[in-house]
């Protein structure tokens, strides 16, 4: 009588027994089996960094290149900052007290809605081997007002980590909207200042990295929930945020630094199209950020405003453009669908007009795309040019002054 060579149990004994070459295996041991299986991967995967080969900056960077289109400065500083990331990480794995410790240095991204900021975050998330989390500062208030508390960020990566502390510990998280939790008005306020700096503070507790108690499944903190404590000190924040109206801070203090004791630098030309590039942490102070968290958020970066020319290659260049994405759509149908330049080129014109920036560029492709995405599929025609005529017409059927609003 043939037996499960795990469990012994005789053939009757199974639902099934699975031969082999020199011995058989009950269905309950194969259920056995692949819970172990499911367990131990687990364990290494996917926050395991042991296993990870460590890409260089300028491999990191080459991998932002294939997903967003320019911003060359922030590419480069997050390419640093996420390897220098990993090295801290590695060394403090080591636990060699003799070393000079890595401190980590948070970054904050400043630029307009729509020029990839989030975009650059999600692409390095794919890149990661820590857990990565986005969270809206928006969202954030201080402990007892209405919406979530600081910690709810913690309890986010958490989640993301499968309730891995030790994993949770090395991750990252972006910080979206960082811009609104800034302090109303130039002055401090004296009273409660429910969305700025009470926040700021709080938040301030998580950059520098201290021991926090978290509610492991978020919302609000209550009395007999059972806390995880998480040290913060090795999760790397990436803060990012449009900082409406800087340009006006950075063109204040370009103009007084000129007569200071810089004056010797007052031949340098400003370009005046383009102050963003010139930020520096005093103008986000002039914001409304308080120092402290300035202080913390070391790397400064900043993101261009995109220009026709970027706009015209986020249609067709990245790994998953627009295009190629429409293009890819038809392609199952088995239809066949070219773009004309000139269409390329009236899309571009249209997002710039309208100021849609290269979140507009989808809907302006929507707009062109839908009456074909519902026709083409029931009819015999398997190919299909986009000329300029066409687009032309389909776009000027919808309202783009609606899509803006949107
Ligand atoms: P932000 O976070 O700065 O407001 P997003 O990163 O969300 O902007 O960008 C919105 C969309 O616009 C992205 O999903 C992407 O399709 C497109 N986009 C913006 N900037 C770029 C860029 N530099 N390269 C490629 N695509 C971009």
């Amino acid at each position: 009588m043939d037996k499960c060579s795990f469990c012994g149990r005789d053939k009757r004994e199974t639902n099934l027994l699975i031969a082999g070459i020199s011995g058989h295996i009950c269905d309950s041991c194969v259920e056995q089996a692949y819970e172990i299986v499911q367990e131990e991967t687990k364990k290494t995967h996917p926050f395991d960094l042991s296993s990870i080969k460590l890409l260089k900056p300028k491999e990191i960077k080459k991998f932002l290149d294939l997903y967003v289109i320019g911003q060359e400065d922030a590419k480069k500083i997050i390419s640093v900052a996420v390897y220098n990331h990993y090295k801290r990480l590695l060394q403090s794995n080591r636990k060699d007290t003799e070393e000079v410790e890595i401190e980590k240095s948070n970054i904050i991204l400043v630029g307009e809605t729509g020029t990839g900021k989030t975009l650059l975050a999600r692409t390095i998330a794919k890149l990661l081997h820590v857990p990565f989390t986005i969270v809206d500062a928006t969202v954030l208030t201080e402990a007892g007002y209405v919406g979530e508390d600081i910690e709810s960020i913690l309890s986010r990566l958490l989640q993301v980590a499968d309730y891995n502390l030790e994993a949770a510990e090395k991750g990252i998280v972006f910080i979206d909207e960082i811009d609104k939790i800034a302090r109303k008005g130039d002055n401090p306020s004296i009273t409660r200042d429910v969305s700025g700096e009470g926040v700021q503070q709080g938040l301030l507790k998580l950059l520098e990295g201290s021991v926090v108690n978290v509610p492991p499944q978020g919302g609000r903190k209550h009395p007999d929930q059972k806390m995880i404590a998480v040290d913060t000190r090795n999760i790397l924040f990436i803060c990012g945020g449009a900082f409406e109206g800087i340009e006006r801070k950075i063109a204040q203090r370009l103009n007084t630094t000129v007569v200071g004791y810089n004056a010797a630098r007052k031949s340098d030309i400003i370009d005046r199209n383009n102050l963003m590039q010139y930020i520096a942490p005093q103008d986000l102070r002039a914001f409304g950020m308080i120092p402290e968290i300035i202080g913390r958020l070391p790397m400064l970066t900043y993101l261009h405003p995109l220009d026709r020319k970027a706009l015209r290659s986020i249609l067709t260049e990245p790994k998953n453009a627009i295009i190629k994405q429409y293009v890819k759509l038809f392609q199952i149908d088995g239809i066949k669908l070219t773009f004309e330049e000139e269409s390329l080129e009236y899309i571009v014109e249209k997002a710039v007009e309208f100021k849609l920036g290269a979140r507009g560029l989808r809907s302006i492709c929507e707009a062109i795309m839908i009456d074909a995405m519902f026709e083409l599929p029931s009819e015999e025609e398997n190919e299909i040019n986009i000329t300029f005529d066409y687009a032309k017409s389909k776009v000027e059927k919808v309202n783009l002054q609606r899509l803006k609003a949107a």
